[in-house]
């Protein structure tokens, strides 16, 4: 049941000039989601944020697993790898869907030393913590009354594993004096 979340550079952009990759670095969004099978524990890419949120809603209650998707059994390989091509954060379980009209997204800190999450509206406003969720619910009287609440949700961000951080982004940060091991995230819950 566990599940994961991927961080992928967009494609750097040459300036006129040419050259100039200098916003590569603040450019990651996420780009792939893979959810673990309960049953042979091969990962699997999801196609789309709205099919993961329905995955993760439930992660608890209903293990996902390879055969919950038409065309594929525990015997298919895999078809993607956990490594160091790409930057994967461990997402949280039973997180809950995003309401309707708002879009939960997320930016990665430059040291990727963790994620942010917020929450866009329709009118492309950014919330970036409950109390400004609650202040535009209050200031937004529909959204409750069509029965969206402050539970719906949720600011808990998925940890980036260390070990797919790519080496000159390790080399830049200073010395650490802690270092989880991957199994420390995947059990924090
Ligand atoms: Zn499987």
């Amino acid at each position: 049941m566990m599940m994961m979340m991927e961080e992928e550079e967009q494609q750097q952009q040459l300036d006129s000039q040419g050259g100039n990759l200098k916003t590569a670095e603040n450019n990651r969004e996420v780009s792939l989601y893979a959810v673990q099978c309960s049953k042979c524990n091969k990962w699997r890419l999801i196609s789309t944020l709205e099919e993961y949120e329905d995955i993760r809603e439930a992660s608890l209650q209903n293990p996902w697993s390879c055969g919950n998707k038409d065309d594929k059994s525990c015997e298919d390989p895999s078809n993607i790898d956990i490594d160091s091509t790409r930057i994967w954060a461990m997402d949280k379980p039973n997180l809950p869907k995003s309401p309707a009209g708002f879009e939960r997204g997320m930016t990665i800190r430059r040291d990727c030393s963790r994620l942010d999450v917020y929450y866009e509206t329709s009118n492309g406003k950014k919330l970036r913590s409950t109390t400004e969720v609650q202040k535009f619910l209050e200031a937004n009287p529909g959204y409750k009354a069509a029965g969206i609440m402050i539970s719906d949700f949720s600011f808990r961000a998925p940890r980036v594993l260390e070990n797919t951080i790519p080496e000159e982004i390790v080399s830049k940060k200073k010395t650490k004096t802690s270092s989880m091991a991957v199994d420390d995230y995947i059990y924090d819950y």
